[in-house]
Protein backbone atom coordinates (compact mmCIF):
# COMPACT_ATOMS: atom_id res chain seq x y z
CA UNK A 1 0.00 0.00 0.00
CA UNK A 2 1.21 3.27 -0.88
CA UNK A 3 -0.17 5.10 1.81
CA UNK A 4 2.04 6.92 4.35
CA UNK A 5 1.96 6.82 7.74
CA UNK A 6 1.83 10.04 9.44
CA UNK A 7 5.43 11.87 9.58
CA UNK A 8 5.70 15.62 9.92
CA UNK A 9 3.99 17.59 12.71
CA UNK A 10 1.78 19.28 10.43
CA UNK A 11 -0.59 22.04 12.02
CA UNK A 12 -2.78 22.23 9.22
CA UNK A 13 -2.98 18.77 7.20
CA UNK A 14 -5.09 18.87 4.28
CA UNK A 15 -6.35 15.22 2.93
CA UNK A 16 -8.58 14.24 -0.40
CA UNK A 17 -10.33 11.33 -0.80
CA UNK A 18 -12.06 10.18 -4.49
CA UNK A 19 -15.05 7.70 -3.50
CA UNK A 20 -15.70 5.33 -5.55
CA UNK A 21 -18.29 5.87 -8.76
CA UNK A 22 -21.92 4.44 -7.89
CA UNK A 23 -24.21 2.46 -9.31
CA UNK A 24 -26.48 6.00 -9.67
CA UNK A 25 -23.54 7.87 -11.48
CA UNK A 26 -23.32 5.18 -14.09
CA UNK A 27 -27.13 4.78 -14.76
CA UNK A 28 -26.88 8.56 -15.28
CA UNK A 29 -24.17 8.02 -18.01
CA UNK A 30 -21.76 9.37 -16.26
CA UNK A 31 -17.60 8.93 -16.93
CA UNK A 32 -15.01 9.13 -14.14
CA UNK A 33 -13.22 12.24 -14.53
CA UNK A 34 -11.41 12.41 -11.01
CA UNK A 35 -8.19 10.41 -10.70
CA UNK A 36 -5.57 9.74 -8.29
CA UNK A 37 -1.54 9.80 -9.61
CA UNK A 38 0.21 9.16 -6.47
CA UNK A 39 -0.14 9.06 -2.72
CA UNK A 40 -0.51 13.37 -3.17
CA UNK A 41 -1.68 14.00 -6.82
CA UNK A 42 -4.92 13.85 -8.34
CA UNK A 43 -5.79 15.12 -11.83
CA UNK A 44 -9.05 15.99 -12.97
CA UNK A 45 -10.68 15.73 -16.55
CA UNK A 46 -12.69 18.20 -17.83
CA UNK A 47 -15.61 16.54 -19.56
CA UNK A 48 -16.90 19.18 -21.71
CA UNK A 49 -16.29 18.77 -25.22
CA UNK A 50 -15.34 21.91 -27.29
CA UNK A 51 -15.84 20.28 -31.01
CA UNK A 52 -14.70 23.90 -32.48
CA UNK A 53 -11.19 23.86 -30.78
CA UNK A 54 -10.05 20.16 -30.18
CA UNK A 55 -6.18 21.17 -29.87
CA UNK A 56 -7.24 23.74 -26.91
CA UNK A 57 -10.17 21.64 -25.20
CA UNK A 58 -7.39 19.25 -25.68
CA UNK A 59 -4.20 21.00 -23.45
CA UNK A 60 -6.53 22.87 -20.70
CA UNK A 61 -8.89 19.59 -19.96
CA UNK A 62 -6.61 18.20 -17.28
CA UNK A 63 -5.61 19.50 -14.14
CA UNK A 64 -3.50 17.94 -11.51
CA UNK A 65 -4.16 19.16 -7.50
CA UNK A 66 -1.43 18.22 -5.14
CA UNK A 67 -2.72 17.34 -1.16
CA UNK A 68 -0.29 16.46 2.37
CA UNK A 69 -2.42 13.13 1.54
CA UNK A 70 -4.75 11.79 -1.21
CA UNK A 71 -7.37 8.50 -1.55
CA UNK A 72 -9.60 7.23 -4.36
CA UNK A 73 -11.62 4.00 -4.30
CA UNK A 74 -8.60 1.66 -3.48
CA UNK A 75 -8.46 3.13 0.05
CA UNK A 76 -10.10 1.62 3.36
CA UNK A 77 -11.30 3.42 5.81
CA UNK A 78 -8.58 2.39 7.99
CA UNK A 79 -6.23 4.22 5.49
CA UNK A 80 -7.64 7.11 5.82
CA UNK A 81 -7.91 6.79 9.37
CA UNK A 82 -4.31 5.99 10.26
CA UNK A 83 -3.23 8.78 7.64
CA UNK A 84 -5.57 11.62 8.92
CA UNK A 85 -6.19 11.45 12.55
CA UNK A 86 -4.76 8.12 14.79
CA UNK A 87 -1.82 10.07 15.72
CA UNK A 88 -4.21 12.83 16.85
CA UNK A 89 -4.97 10.84 20.19
CA UNK A 90 -1.70 10.98 21.78
CA UNK A 91 -1.67 15.22 21.51
CA UNK A 92 -5.34 14.81 22.85
CA UNK A 93 -4.75 12.40 25.79
CA UNK A 94 -1.49 15.41 26.68
CA UNK A 95 -3.97 17.83 26.89
CA UNK A 96 -3.79 19.49 23.42
CA UNK A 97 -6.88 19.91 21.28
CA UNK A 98 -7.45 19.03 17.55
CA UNK A 99 -10.10 18.90 14.80
CA UNK A 100 -10.75 16.76 11.97
CA UNK A 101 -13.18 18.34 9.10
CA UNK A 102 -15.35 15.95 6.55
CA UNK A 103 -15.74 19.16 3.59
CA UNK A 104 -16.98 18.68 0.39
CA UNK A 105 -20.05 18.47 -1.36
CA UNK A 106 -23.74 16.36 -0.49
CA UNK A 107 -23.37 13.31 -1.87
CA UNK A 108 -19.15 13.14 -2.18
CA UNK A 109 -18.64 10.68 1.15
CA UNK A 110 -18.30 13.07 4.04
CA UNK A 111 -20.85 10.72 6.49
CA UNK A 112 -19.08 7.60 4.99
CA UNK A 113 -15.59 8.50 6.07
CA UNK A 114 -16.51 10.13 9.55
CA UNK A 115 -19.44 7.67 10.70
CA UNK A 116 -19.25 5.01 7.86
CA UNK A 117 -21.11 1.75 8.35
CA UNK A 118 -21.79 -0.86 10.99
CA UNK A 119 -19.59 -2.91 8.47
CA UNK A 120 -17.14 -0.09 7.47
CA UNK A 121 -16.72 2.08 10.54
CA UNK A 122 -15.30 5.44 10.18
CA UNK A 123 -12.99 7.69 11.55
CA UNK A 124 -15.11 7.92 14.88
CA UNK A 125 -15.63 5.12 16.24
CA UNK A 126 -11.96 4.28 14.86
CA UNK A 127 -10.48 7.00 16.93
CA UNK A 128 -12.48 6.44 19.92
CA UNK A 129 -11.51 2.60 19.81
CA UNK A 130 -7.72 3.85 19.95
CA UNK A 131 -8.44 6.19 22.21
CA UNK A 132 -9.95 3.80 25.28
CA UNK A 133 -6.75 1.86 24.38
CA UNK A 134 -4.16 4.33 25.19
CA UNK A 135 -6.15 5.38 27.80
CA UNK A 136 -6.00 1.87 29.36
CA UNK A 137 -2.07 1.71 28.48
CA UNK A 138 -1.66 4.67 31.02
CA UNK A 139 -3.82 3.45 33.57
CA UNK A 140 -1.30 2.73 36.10
CA UNK A 141 0.13 6.39 36.11
CA UNK A 142 -3.06 8.26 34.77
CA UNK A 143 -6.41 8.99 35.66
CA UNK A 144 -8.60 9.49 33.00
CA UNK A 145 -11.96 10.41 31.78
CA UNK A 146 -13.39 10.67 28.35
CA UNK A 147 -16.84 12.70 27.95
CA UNK A 148 -18.56 12.80 24.36
CA UNK A 149 -21.46 14.78 22.54
CA UNK A 150 -22.94 14.86 19.28
CA UNK A 151 -24.52 17.78 18.23
CA UNK A 152 -25.71 19.58 14.70
CA UNK A 153 -25.50 23.40 13.75
CA UNK A 154 -28.32 24.01 11.64
CA UNK A 155 -29.37 27.44 10.66
CA UNK A 156 -27.40 28.62 13.43
CA UNK A 157 -29.21 26.63 15.96
CA UNK A 158 -27.74 23.82 17.95
CA UNK A 159 -29.58 20.67 18.47
CA UNK A 160 -28.18 17.62 20.55
CA UNK A 161 -27.93 14.40 18.36
CA UNK A 162 -28.63 12.45 21.30
CA UNK A 163 -31.32 13.96 23.19
CA UNK A 164 -33.15 15.66 20.27
CA UNK A 165 -36.45 16.57 22.30
CA UNK A 166 -33.87 19.14 24.41
CA UNK A 167 -34.28 21.77 22.05
CA UNK A 168 -32.30 24.48 20.66
CA UNK A 169 -29.04 24.96 23.33
CA UNK A 170 -27.10 27.65 23.49
CA UNK A 171 -23.17 28.26 23.49
CA UNK A 172 -21.94 29.88 26.84
CA UNK A 173 -18.75 30.91 28.04
CA UNK A 174 -17.88 29.63 31.22
CA UNK A 175 -15.64 31.55 34.28
CA UNK A 176 -12.53 30.22 32.46
CA UNK A 177 -13.56 31.81 29.26
CA UNK A 178 -14.12 27.80 27.75
CA UNK A 179 -16.93 27.57 25.62
CA UNK A 180 -19.65 24.94 26.66
CA UNK A 181 -23.18 23.98 25.08
CA UNK A 182 -25.72 24.35 28.08
CA UNK A 183 -27.65 21.74 28.79
CA UNK A 184 -25.51 18.90 26.45
CA UNK A 185 -25.63 15.35 26.91
CA UNK A 186 -21.91 13.64 27.74
CA UNK A 187 -21.90 10.00 27.44
CA UNK A 188 -19.10 8.14 28.51
CA UNK A 189 -19.20 4.55 27.69
CA UNK A 190 -16.41 3.23 26.59
CA UNK A 191 -18.08 -0.08 24.83
CA UNK A 192 -17.43 0.76 20.98
CA UNK A 193 -21.18 -1.27 19.45
CA UNK A 194 -22.52 1.00 21.90
CA UNK A 195 -21.01 4.34 20.35
CA UNK A 196 -21.78 3.30 17.08
CA UNK A 197 -25.81 2.53 17.77
CA UNK A 198 -25.21 5.65 19.49
CA UNK A 199 -23.96 7.94 16.94
CA UNK A 200 -25.92 5.96 14.04
CA UNK A 201 -29.24 6.78 15.56
CA UNK A 202 -27.93 9.93 16.52
CA UNK A 203 -27.33 10.92 12.59
CA UNK A 204 -30.73 9.91 12.12
CA UNK A 205 -31.45 12.80 13.73
CA UNK A 206 -29.56 14.88 11.59
CA UNK A 207 -31.88 17.67 9.58
CA UNK A 208 -31.93 16.57 5.75
CA UNK A 209 -33.61 18.56 3.37
CA UNK A 210 -34.27 17.83 -0.06
CA UNK A 211 -33.03 19.96 -2.68
CA UNK A 212 -33.18 20.33 -6.40
CA UNK A 213 -29.65 19.28 -6.47
CA UNK A 214 -29.78 15.82 -4.61
CA UNK A 215 -32.39 13.89 -3.07
CA UNK A 216 -31.26 14.17 0.38
CA UNK A 217 -29.27 17.05 1.25
CA UNK A 218 -26.68 16.99 4.42
CA UNK A 219 -27.68 20.91 5.36
CA UNK A 220 -26.31 20.80 8.94
CA UNK A 221 -22.87 20.14 10.50
CA UNK A 222 -22.39 17.34 12.60
CA UNK A 223 -19.65 17.89 15.43
CA UNK A 224 -18.64 14.85 17.93
CA UNK A 225 -17.06 16.28 20.54
CA UNK A 226 -14.68 14.24 22.84
CA UNK A 227 -13.29 15.54 25.81
CA UNK A 228 -10.18 13.94 27.84
CA UNK A 229 -9.69 14.92 31.22
CA UNK A 230 -6.76 13.29 33.03
CA UNK A 231 -5.13 13.65 36.62
CA UNK A 232 -1.90 12.24 37.61
CA UNK A 233 -2.73 9.33 39.92
CA UNK A 234 1.14 9.80 41.50
CA UNK A 235 1.11 11.14 44.92
CA UNK A 236 2.45 14.65 45.71
CA UNK A 237 1.93 15.73 42.25
CA UNK A 238 -0.52 18.18 42.35
CA UNK A 239 -4.22 17.35 41.22
CA UNK A 240 -3.62 19.23 37.82
CA UNK A 241 -6.16 17.87 35.55
CA UNK A 242 -5.02 18.31 31.86
CA UNK A 243 -7.60 18.36 29.27
CA UNK A 244 -7.80 17.77 25.66
CA UNK A 245 -10.14 17.91 23.39
CA UNK A 246 -11.06 16.09 19.42
CA UNK A 247 -13.71 17.85 17.53
CA UNK A 248 -14.55 15.61 14.47
CA UNK A 249 -16.65 17.25 12.30
CA UNK A 250 -19.01 16.21 9.30
CA UNK A 251 -19.65 19.62 7.31
CA UNK A 252 -22.69 20.55 5.92
CA UNK A 253 -22.88 19.95 1.72
CA UNK A 254 -20.65 22.81 0.12
CA UNK A 255 -22.82 22.79 -3.03
CA UNK A 256 -23.53 26.22 -3.83
CA UNK A 257 -26.98 28.25 -3.46
CA UNK A 258 -27.51 28.89 -7.10
CA UNK A 259 -26.82 25.35 -8.40
CA UNK A 260 -29.50 24.08 -6.01
CA UNK A 261 -31.46 26.67 -7.24
CA UNK A 262 -32.99 27.39 -3.30
CA UNK A 263 -35.51 29.63 -2.50
CA UNK A 264 -36.81 30.90 0.26
CA UNK A 265 -36.73 29.09 3.94
CA UNK A 266 -33.61 26.70 1.75
CA UNK A 267 -32.26 30.36 0.40
CA UNK A 268 -31.81 31.27 4.61
CA UNK A 269 -29.98 27.87 4.91
CA UNK A 270 -27.98 28.14 2.41
CA UNK A 271 -26.65 31.13 3.63
CA UNK A 272 -26.11 30.46 7.05
CA UNK A 273 -24.13 27.28 5.84
CA UNK A 274 -21.97 29.52 3.66
CA UNK A 275 -21.21 31.92 6.47
CA UNK A 276 -20.24 28.91 8.89
CA UNK A 277 -18.20 27.63 6.21
CA UNK A 278 -17.24 31.12 5.45
CA UNK A 279 -16.67 32.20 8.74
CA UNK A 280 -14.28 28.48 8.88
CA UNK A 281 -12.10 29.42 6.13
CA UNK A 282 -11.52 32.85 7.38
CA UNK A 283 -10.63 31.40 10.78
CA UNK A 284 -8.13 28.93 9.52
CA UNK A 285 -6.47 31.55 7.28
CA UNK A 286 -6.13 34.03 9.97
CA UNK A 287 -4.87 31.31 12.31
CA UNK A 288 -2.20 30.38 9.32
CA UNK A 289 -0.85 34.61 9.08
CA UNK A 290 -0.35 34.31 12.68
CA UNK A 291 1.62 31.47 12.80
CA UNK A 292 3.45 33.55 9.92
CA UNK A 293 4.06 37.13 10.24
CA UNK A 294 1.27 39.42 10.03
CA UNK A 295 -1.12 38.63 12.30
CA UNK A 296 -4.56 38.90 11.81
CA UNK A 297 -7.49 38.83 14.26
CA UNK A 298 -8.85 35.76 14.20
CA UNK A 299 -12.99 36.36 14.37
CA UNK A 300 -14.71 33.23 16.03
CA UNK A 301 -17.38 35.15 16.31
CA UNK A 302 -18.52 35.17 12.99
CA UNK A 303 -20.45 31.58 13.54
CA UNK A 304 -22.01 29.34 16.64
CA UNK A 305 -19.20 26.31 14.29
CA UNK A 306 -16.14 28.21 15.39
CA UNK A 307 -17.37 29.80 18.24
CA UNK A 308 -17.50 26.29 19.42
CA UNK A 309 -13.82 25.11 17.73
CA UNK A 310 -12.30 28.39 19.06
CA UNK A 311 -10.09 26.69 21.22
CA UNK A 312 -9.36 23.39 18.88
CA UNK A 313 -8.13 25.95 16.34
CA UNK A 314 -5.91 28.09 17.65
CA UNK A 315 -2.71 28.02 19.17
CA UNK A 316 -0.87 24.76 19.61
CA UNK A 317 -3.91 22.40 17.79
CA UNK A 318 -4.03 20.61 14.82
CA UNK A 319 -6.44 20.59 11.86
CA UNK A 320 -6.87 18.01 9.66
CA UNK A 321 -9.77 19.11 6.50
CA UNK A 322 -10.39 15.56 5.01
CA UNK A 323 -11.93 17.35 1.06
CA UNK A 324 -14.54 14.47 -0.39
CA UNK A 325 -15.26 14.64 -4.28
CA UNK A 326 -16.90 12.61 -6.41
CA UNK A 327 -15.44 10.96 -9.12
CA UNK A 328 -18.21 11.48 -12.07
CA UNK A 329 -18.75 13.64 -15.00
CA UNK A 330 -21.93 14.51 -13.39
CA UNK A 331 -20.48 16.37 -10.65
CA UNK A 332 -17.48 17.96 -12.34
CA UNK A 333 -18.28 21.60 -11.45
CA UNK A 334 -18.60 21.16 -7.66
CA UNK A 335 -16.14 18.47 -7.52
CA UNK A 336 -13.76 21.10 -9.28
CA UNK A 337 -14.84 24.10 -6.80
CA UNK A 338 -14.33 21.85 -3.80
CA UNK A 339 -10.30 21.29 -5.64
CA UNK A 340 -9.78 24.75 -5.98
CA UNK A 341 -11.21 25.82 -2.11
CA UNK A 342 -8.81 23.15 -0.83
CA UNK A 343 -5.92 24.03 -2.54
CA UNK A 344 -6.19 27.45 -1.51
CA UNK A 345 -6.55 25.94 2.22
CA UNK A 346 -3.66 23.85 1.39
CA UNK A 347 -1.02 26.43 0.38
CA UNK A 348 -1.63 28.84 3.48
P1 LIG B 1 -22.09 12.98 2.09
O1 LIG B 1 -22.13 12.72 3.55
O2 LIG B 1 -20.86 13.74 1.67
O3 LIG B 1 -23.33 13.62 1.58
P2 LIG B 1 -22.22 10.11 1.91
O4 LIG B 1 -21.14 9.76 2.88
O5 LIG B 1 -23.60 9.99 2.39
O6 LIG B 1 -21.98 11.59 1.32
O7 LIG B 1 -21.95 9.24 0.60
C1 LIG B 1 -22.91 9.14 -0.45
C2 LIG B 1 -23.05 7.66 -0.83
O8 LIG B 1 -21.84 7.13 -1.32
C3 LIG B 1 -23.45 6.80 0.35
O9 LIG B 1 -24.32 5.80 -0.09
C4 LIG B 1 -22.14 6.20 0.80
O10 LIG B 1 -22.32 4.95 1.46
C5 LIG B 1 -21.38 6.04 -0.51
N1 LIG B 1 -19.92 6.20 -0.32
C6 LIG B 1 -19.30 7.36 -0.06
N2 LIG B 1 -17.98 7.18 0.04
C7 LIG B 1 -17.75 5.86 -0.14
C8 LIG B 1 -16.57 5.04 -0.14
N3 LIG B 1 -15.35 5.56 0.07
N4 LIG B 1 -16.74 3.71 -0.37
C9 LIG B 1 -17.95 3.19 -0.57
N5 LIG B 1 -19.09 3.91 -0.58
C10 LIG B 1 -19.01 5.23 -0.37
MG1 LIG C 1 -23.57 13.31 4.90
Amino acid sequence: KDVPEESKDYHLKVALRIRPISDADVEEGATIVAHKIDHQMVVLMDPCEDPDDVLRAKRSREKTYMFDVAFDHTATQEDVYVATTKNLIDAVISGYNATVFAYGPTGAGKTYTMLGLDSEPGIYIRTLNDLFEAIEDRTEDLDCSVYMSYIEIYNEMIRDLLNPCSGYLELREDAKGEIRIAGITEFSTCNAKEIMSLLTKGNKQRTQESTAANKTSSRSHAILQVTVKQKSRVKDINEEVRVGKLFMVDLAGTERASQTQNRGKRMKEGAHINRSLLALANCINALSEKCGKGAQFVNYRDSKLTRLLKDALGGNSRTVMITHISPASTNFEESRNTLVYADKAKNI
